[in-house]
């Protein structure tokens, strides 16, 4: 064996990955399942080690590399034509049984950083792109969108019980979690008060000062229905817009981008920009500039009565028969975002926070990211800990039996399911005028007949 071309085949294999994931490479990729080919399983090294060493290894890694230094990549196998869409023309084929590992390979596309870091990091490089290209212009934007108003905004559940937390003051001292001269104790004995000055990893953080005090179904429940509460404000916000537009007579178009992030204490909080655009009656695909008049303090204003007042109650359920109260908690932070200006926030800025939590999912939360399924949820469901409590709620509730309502698509098992999945999209296509929409894709047409393997 060449242990020279061997080397520089593991090199060249593993697609150099972003400073933050050098540390779990290793350990990840070496841990890895690698290809079955009949010839039983090995570690990822060996596998590279004896490829190296064949004759069609170059042809091999070109087709590797294009799985991006995917973690677990898709195999397809069939033939692929590139035809001419104008003239019926087939331009080049390919049959997966000439290729080395007789399968082509695609990178998983998926978003979650604690599943595919490779695939993730892609993603969130889109999803900076697309929103820089909203704020900023480009990718088919018009640069004057750059001046349109625009509002970052945080939407966070309401309280379901004291929790530890750590508050950063604007002079960047860190103050006391819950300091209580007279505080009161709970049923369960416990002092509803904590005078520590948190640090950034400790493990309490997100967790209540009584957990027997805390309102774990009404969390969970709001949790389940954080989808539908933004609906409703989506819709009472372009209401309101629509309203005052009216009464000034212009039309106006709200557009928005949002990403859902777990906060430690195991609940949705959505972070959002809004931008305001008006419309030209000539050419209602243009994105122009609003009037005068609408600035973005007038979008903030109107984000914030709407949040204030969208409210609902979510099915009923023997334990609370009128069901739970849904709505917004009561900091609804909305700031707004400028190209330029000492104390507010930068696009880049902005784009680069909603990027990097359109790849995070229920771990920040300390919830594993995969499904927990009626036969595993005994493993999760530790009612020492938080979380064990927040799944051990998802499953109490979820196994009763009621009805589907339009609030309850998934029917009777609408609580569990939908309270232990993180949100399936985590970032919303915006409805009316995209940030962006990618350039179109030329005139060839690729067609395909694949089947995929895994
Ligand atoms: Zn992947
Ligand atoms: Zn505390
Ligand atoms: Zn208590």
């Amino acid at each position: 064996m060449d242990e020279g071309r061997a080397c520089r085949a593991l090199n060249a294999a593993l697609v150099p990955l972003p400073e933050v994931y050098v540390g779990m490479r290793i350990p990840a990729l070496a841990a890895a399942p690698v290809l079955i080919d009949g010839t039983g399983a090995r570690t990822l090294n060996a596998e590279l080690l004896e490829r190296a060493a064949r004759d069609d290894y170059h042809e091999w890694l070109s087709g590797a590399k294009a799985a991006g230094g995917c973690f677990r990549p898709i195999r397809l196998r069939g033939t692929i034509r590139n035809v001419d869409a104008d003239t019926g023309e087939i331009l080049s084929a390919l049959d997966t049984q000439d290729t080395p590992d007789k399968v082509i390979y695609l990178p998983c596309g998926d978003r979650r950083a604690s599943v595919c870091p490779p695939c993730a990091a892609t993603y969130r490089s889109d999803t900076y792109q697309l929103i820089r290209a909203g704020l900023a212009g480009g990718k088919g934007m018009p640069a004057s969108i750059a001046t349109n108003p625009c509002v970052f905004a945080t939407f966070t559940a309401p309280s379901f019980g004291p929790v530890h937390t750590r508050v950063v003051t604007s002079s960047g001292k860190v103050a006391r979690c819950r300091p209580r001269r007279k505080a009161n104790f709970c049923p369960h004995g416990r002092r509803i008060s904590c005078g520590q000055r948190h640090r950034e990893n400790d493990a309490c953080l997100g967790e209540p000062l009584c957990p027997d005090c805390y309102d774990y179904n009404a969390a969970v429940v709001w949790n389940a229905h954080a989808p539908e509460l933004w609906r409703r404000t989506i819709i009472g916000i372009r209401r309101r817009m629509d309203k005052l537009a009216r009464s000034h007579g212009a039309r106006i178009r709200v557009s928005f981008v949002k990403v859902a992030e777990f906060q430690r204490r195991g609940l949705i909080h959505f972070h959002a920009i809004f931008r305001l655009d008006g419309q030209d009656p000539l050419h209602p695909e243009n994105t122009v500039a609003p009037p005068p008049a609408f600035n973005a303090d007038v979008l903030a204003d109107v984000i914030r009565q709407a949040a204030s007042v969208t409210r609902f109650a979510s099915v009923g359920h023997p334990i609370k028969p009128m069901g739970w109260g849904i709505a917004w908690g009561a900091q609804v932070d909305s700031r707004m975002i400028r190209l330029t200006g000492y104390g507010e926030i930068t696009p880049a800025t902005v784009a680069r926070y909603l990027a990097k939590y359109a790849t995070k999912s229920t771990e920040s939360a300390g919830i594993p990211p995969g499904r927990i399924t009626a036969e595993n949820a005994a493993i999760y469901a530790d009612p020492r800990t938080h979380q064990g409590r927040l799944i051990a709620a998802c499953f109490g509730l979820g196994n009763h039996p009621h009805e589907a309502s339009d609030r309850c698509p998934a029917g009777r098992t609408c609580s569990a399911t939908a309270a232990t999945s993180p949100p399936r999209a985590a970032t919303t296509p915006l409805p009316c005028a995209p940030f962006a929409r990618p350039a179109g894709t030329g005139g060839a047409a690729m067609i395909t007949t694949t089947t995929r393997l895994s």
